[in-house]
């Protein structure tokens, strides 16, 4: 199996702002994992507390924002994982790898992980 030029997707970063219901039901994904990892330390509440984070994990990897890219093997419109390093096509089954171009620099997701890390260290 050769694979000499891998075709590499270039797509434009959606302002997190602009699908913030997505965004909010991601957040409060992981909060309620948080929450339900906490539980899950309490040996009364351990069953439900498994419950709970994979509850939360699904409802924020499923509302996580998706961008619509098309594929450019055979031009099927895929929805990548907001800042995934590559994604699967459905129409071929090609994994193409997405360069991500940073349309705003206060909305990129970056720009707010990178608030977030500088909080854990403080
Ligand atoms: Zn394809």
């Amino acid at each position: 199996m050769e694979k000499v030029s891998k075709k590499i997707v270039e797509v434009r970063q959606v302002p997190i702002t602009s699908n913030i219901l997505r965004t909010v039901l991601t957040i409060a994904g992981l909060i309620f994992a948080i929450i339900s990892a906490i539980m899950m330390l309490t040996i009364v509440l351990f069953i439900p507390g498994i419950f709970g984070v994979l509850i939360g994990l699904v409802v924020a990897i499923l509302s996580a924002p998706k961008t619509p890219v098309n594929c450019p093997y055979c031009l099927t419109e895929n929805k990548a994982t907001f800042k995934a390093k590559s994604f699967k096509c459905d129409g071929c089954a090609e994994t193409v790898p997405i360069r991500w171009k940073d349309e705003s620099k206060w909305t990129s997701w970056s720009a707010w992980r990178r608030k977030k890390d500088d909080k854990k260290e403080a």
